[in-house]
């Protein structure tokens, strides 16, 4: 049985005061409540730190990076290596996310370092595809997907896969309000077990936790988590205000 878990994607959003009162909120809501799901939040990379540190009181949440890059250190003015990153302690970082690839350059060689440096050192990558609208609207959505996923996986092997999270993320769903149907993820969240299934093994599969992300919210989330090969959700604006965030946990938990 897979876990439901939902990563709420801060971006470039929220200054020290934002976090705290973020924390101050959420940490009311879910007071009493028993939520049956894993969860955990994103935030900018310079507040990693203090975010976890604002966080201290509760030790379910999980603090995620938004990016990690595959050297250790550098001349790469302006990133955060994976080491720099296991060093505060942290254990999840988003790779390939569309805005990444779209304006910073990261194509699906640069996404297979990361994915595989990550595994290595037992950071849990949540390795982010999906398709434009074009490719969308001309049919080809499962080939680019899959290749992308394929390409990410490059050289990844059984034994260092297991804590791989995937997200189906279609570029036209992020952020627009626009959110793709439930069965439309449901069947590209399929077709991505079954690669994994015919890269990996089916064990390997169905184990893997895939998650749906384009503008999910309160109102939708139940319908996505409901389906069969979708184990949770990548959200950007539902999750940065304590309370509509606390309210999919509810409905998805
Ligand atoms: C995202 O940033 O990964 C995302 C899914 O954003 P939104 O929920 O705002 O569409």
């Amino acid at each position: 049985m897979r876990k439901k878990l939902i990563i709420g994607n801060w971006k470039m959003n929220k200054t020290k005061s934002e976090i705290l009162s973020f924390v101050k909120d959420f940490q009311n809501e879910i007071k009493n409540l028993n939520l049956n799901c894993d969860y955990g939040i994103a935030p900018s990379s310079i507040y990693l730190d203090f975010t976890k540190e604002a966080f201290k009181d509760n030790n379910k949440i999980i603090i995620s990076a938004q990016d990690a890059h595959f050297e250790e250190k550098g001349a790469f003015t302006g990133s955060n290596s994976w080491s720099q990153i296991k060093d505060i302690g942290i254990k999840y970082s988003i790779i390939g996310h569309s805005e990444r690839r779209e304006m910073f350059g990261d194509n699906n060689t640069v996404v297979n370092k990361k994915t595989s440096k990550l595994l290595e050192e037992k950071i849990v990558p949540i390795l982010c595809v999906g398709e434009s609208l074009e490719d969308r609207e001309s049919g080809k959505a499962n080939d680019f997907v899959t290749k992308q996923l394929e390409m990410a996986l490059i050289g990844i092997k059984e034994n260092e896969i297991k804590d791989l999270v995937i997200a189906y993320e279609p570029i036209w769903a992020i952020g627009t309000g626009k959110s793709a149907t439930s069965q439309d993820a449901e069947d590209m969240c399929a077709e991505i077990r079954n690669k994994i299934k015919c890269l990996y093994g089916e064990e390997i599969a169905n184990k893997i936790i895939i998650l749906y992300g384009g503008s999910v919210n309160e109102k939708n989330g139940k319908e996505y988590l409901s389906q069969n090969n979708i184990d949770g959700a990548l959200v950007g604006g539902a999750s940065l205000d304590a309370k509509l965030f606390v309210r999919l946990l509810k409905v998805v938990a």
